[in-house]
């Protein structure tokens, strides 16, 4: 087996684990791998081993490696980066799945922008959970109400929210954390049923993200290696 196929073997497992240990069906959480800085060829790789749905964060390599990647059919490509408003063609084009939008202008030039003949573009709006500096993501208390902007979309469908937290000094902490990004996306489904993603929980805590109820767990380092 390769490096990479062991790789993903190893977080399947520790997903299942830490389903298992808090009580989740193991098929409740989605691996994300992000493939971001690796080239089409490790992505090859992880999907030979099975993995289907990758995410990138730089919108010119994404639009590279889906075009080098054509022949793969089922293949499924998750836009997580930051997203300026004059790139979002390309991301309307070549993706399936945004995590990343944190503003309605780009929700609105997404759905604009989606080419006629896909499928509606699938969504989730990024909260900045804990304040933290890095400034992307809406407020939380903007959230619902841009939530029920986006679903009046035609060409988006909103499945939920992304967080992407601050390392937290230790578990106890990264959970409180993610507890409230939990807490928040329930409040909104109340309003908005369908919604069914909590994009959250990388490398370093997926373990609490599962505990906390994530579904799609965003895993790059573990699978293929430290970036340069
Ligand atoms: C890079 C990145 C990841 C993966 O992080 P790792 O620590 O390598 O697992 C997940 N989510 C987002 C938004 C990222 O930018």
């Amino acid at each position: 087996m390769s490096m990479i196929s062991d790789n993903l073997a190893s977080v399947n497992a520790q997903i299942h684990a830490a389903c298992e240990e808090f009580g989740r069906k193991p098929q409740s959480v989605r691996l994300l791998a992000v493939s971001k800085t690796f080239p089409h060829q490790a992505v090859r790789e992880a999907y030979a081993a099975g993995q289907r749905s990758f995410g990138e964060n730089y919108i010119q390599e994404g639009v590279e490696k889906t075009l080098a990647l054509v022949d793969l059919p089922d293949i499924e490509w998750h836009m997580i980066g930051p997203i300026q408003s004059n790139k979002t063609r390309l991301v309307a084009e070549h993706f399936h799945w945004v995590h990343s939008v944190d503003r309605l202008k780009i929700a609105q030039r997404l759905s604009e922008q989606r080419p006629v003949g896909l499928p509606a573009l699938q969504v989730c709006l990024q909260v900045n959970i804990d304040g933290g500096p890095n400034k992307s993501g809406c407020l939380p208390s903007e959230a619902v109400q841009l939530a029920r902007d986006i679903c009046q979309l035609q060409n988006l469908q909103l499945r939920g929210l992304m967080v992407i937290p601050e390392p937290a000094p230790d578990f106890i902490a990264a959970c409180a954390v993610l507890m409230s990004a939990k807490q928040l996306f329930d409040s909104i489904k109340e309003q908005i049923p369908g919604l069914d993603t909590l994009s959250m929980g990388m490398s370093a805590d997926l373990r609490a993200a599962v505990k906390e109820g994530s579904t799609m767990v965003r895993v790059g380092t573990a699978i293929f290696g430290t970036r340069v």
